[in-house]
């Protein structure tokens, strides 16, 4: 997009996580997904009168072992706050949040950008609060049906800094924050089914200028890909307006993906359109030193750390090491594959990272879901590393896998992809390309090193590819410098 040359974009995060707790954030109903609906709210969830809330403790260490992870201040007391509205789908006419004192404070994450450079972003807070339940449009003809099972469901909403600059940057950012609450085991991420939601705050300004221009907020876009997307649709949006010569105005939108734009549903309400005041039905939350470090010695191996030990343990690059720990179980799939090939680890990292993501990208899939085993991919590795196929032809072997065959040394067989390391043979075919070449020969000889590339295509050509580069390579030099 030529217009953004001469803009910035400014883009500010915040995300909801529904917590994986087993029941309610203020009751003992259930959260799991998928009931039929109203068969999981109670009457706290309801909001009868004369009921009481009362807080989950599961919650409470969900959203400290977040705090901890994105080296936050956790307070030490944090007050819950009625935020008040109407919608049908909350019946209390309040949904309970936190306001003045957030049970996390200011943190960062590092997000790690395509070259490799490693930038981090700002979290303003988190907090605790209940989710509403759910309108139902379709099936009522005419009528809206209120499903209130998801009423009460504990969210923690994690406020980003206004520090991404593009939308890759706010991808990036939504991708790190989904695998850290993986590996919490805090949220399951599940973002079609609604657990991680997303409203993304974008404004502009022109390159150079201090001053953030008016953000407008984009609510609940549920994919990555919506999210980029959606960003960038807005961004172009305000760019054209403010050339126009219109202002933009601070407001809620929604983006509608089956057209790929963003619509106006609201002006912004301010904070005090809500009418905080802290909810008298509970007490302050208050947590001591030998809780939190309590919680901080029960946290397991986050992705930081374990990038670190990646690029330490296997000498991995900041960038195939932050890949692969994106997730919990593609590290773990990598360290098995490293384990059973026994050495190469950088080899390793490259033909899960890059070619089997290639297959599971293309179709959408899980590490968990790939239909090539470790075991598999561990035994083409190792073809490549004893020379018996070329990185070429590893690439054949891959295919084949994933097209459901299970066998590497009889994929290699059947599609005789056997490299030729017969020295003999080689040499050989290597005398014919050189006595068929004399005049390059000659140049090469004479200095135009830059050759030596052109003999080596040839070889490979005579030997339909079989040829083992190494062993080419080496021949080769002997041959037009000894
Ligand atoms: P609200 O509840 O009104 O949306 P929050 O404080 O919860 O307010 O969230 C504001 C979000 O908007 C933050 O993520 C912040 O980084 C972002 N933000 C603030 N100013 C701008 C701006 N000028 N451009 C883009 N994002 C912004
Ligand atoms: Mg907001």
């Amino acid at each position: 997009m030529d217009l953004m040359k001469d803009w910035e974009l400014v883009i500010g995060l915040e995300v909801h996580i529904q917590l994986a707790t087993n029941s309610k954030i203020f009751s003992g109903a259930a959260t799991a997904f998928g009931a039929e609906p109203n068969t999981q709210a109670c009457a706290v969830d309801l909001g009868m009168p004369g009921v009481l809330p009362v807080l989950n403790k599961e919650a409470v260490r969900m959203a400290v072992q977040f705090g901890l992870a994105v080296d936050a201040e956790v307070n030490r007391k944090s007050v819950f706050a009625r935020k008040n509205y109407f919608y049908p789908d909350l019946p209390k006419g309040y949904q309970i949040s936190q306001f003045e004192l957030p049970i996390v404070g200011r943190g960062h994450v590092d997000i790690v950008q395509k070259d490799g450079t490693i930038k981090r972003v700002g979290v303003t807070r988190a907090h605790l609060e209940e989710d509403a339940g759910k309108s139902l449009h379709e099936d009522f003809h005419g009528m809206s049906g209120i499903d209130l099972n998801r009423a009460s469901t504990p969210l923690l909403e994690i406020v980003s800094e206004p520090d991404l600059r593009s939308a890759e940057e706010a991808v990036a950012y939504l991708k790190t924050i989904h695998g850290l609450v993986r590996y919490l085991e805090i949220c399951d991420g599940n973002m079609a089914e609604g657990s991680m939601r997303c409203d993304a705050n974008v404004s502009v300004r022109r390159r150079g200028e201090e001053k953030f221009g008016t953000r407008c907020e984009i609510k609940n876009v549920n994919s990555f890909r919506f999210v980029e997307k959606a960003i960038n649709y807005e961004a172009e949006r305000q760019i054209r307006e403010i050339l126009a010569g219109n202002s933009i105005r601070q407001e809620t939108r929604l983006y509608d993906s089956t057209k790929n734009e963003t619509r106006s549903m609201r002006s912004k309400e301010e904070a005090n359109d809500y009418r905080y005041f802290p909810d008298p039905d509970l007490l302050p939350l208050v947590i001591d030193d030998e809780y939190i470090a309590g919680v901080k010695a029960g946290l397991p191996e986050l992705p930081a750390a374990k990038r670190e030990r990646f690029i330490g343990q296997y000498g991995l690059s900041n960038y195939d090491a932050t890949v692969l720990t994106g997730s919990k179980e593609l590290a773990a799939a990598y360290e098995t594959l490293v384990g059973l090939v026994g050495k190469e680890p950088k080899i390793c990292a490259n033909w899960l990272s890059q070619e089997l993501a290639g297959y599971l990208n293309k179709e959408n899939l899980e590490i968990t879901e790939s239909k090539v085993s470790m075991e598999q991919l561990a035994a083409l590795v190792g073809r490549i590393l004893d020379g018996t196929i070329s990185g070429r032809g590893g690439k054949e072997v891959l295919e084949a896998l994933w097209a459901g065959e299970a066998e590497v040394d009889g994929i290699i067989e059947a599609k005789g992809l056997k490299q030729m390391s017969d020295t003999g043979a080689l040499e050989a075919i290597i005398d014919q390309v050189l006595a068929g070449a004399t005049a390059q020969v000659e140049q090469y000889r004479g200095g135009k090193t830059g050759l030596f590339g052109f003999f080596v295509g040839q070889v490979m050509k005579l030997s339909k590819g079989q040829a083992n580069p190494g062993q080419v390579n080496d021949i080769l030099k002997k041959k037009l410098e000894g």
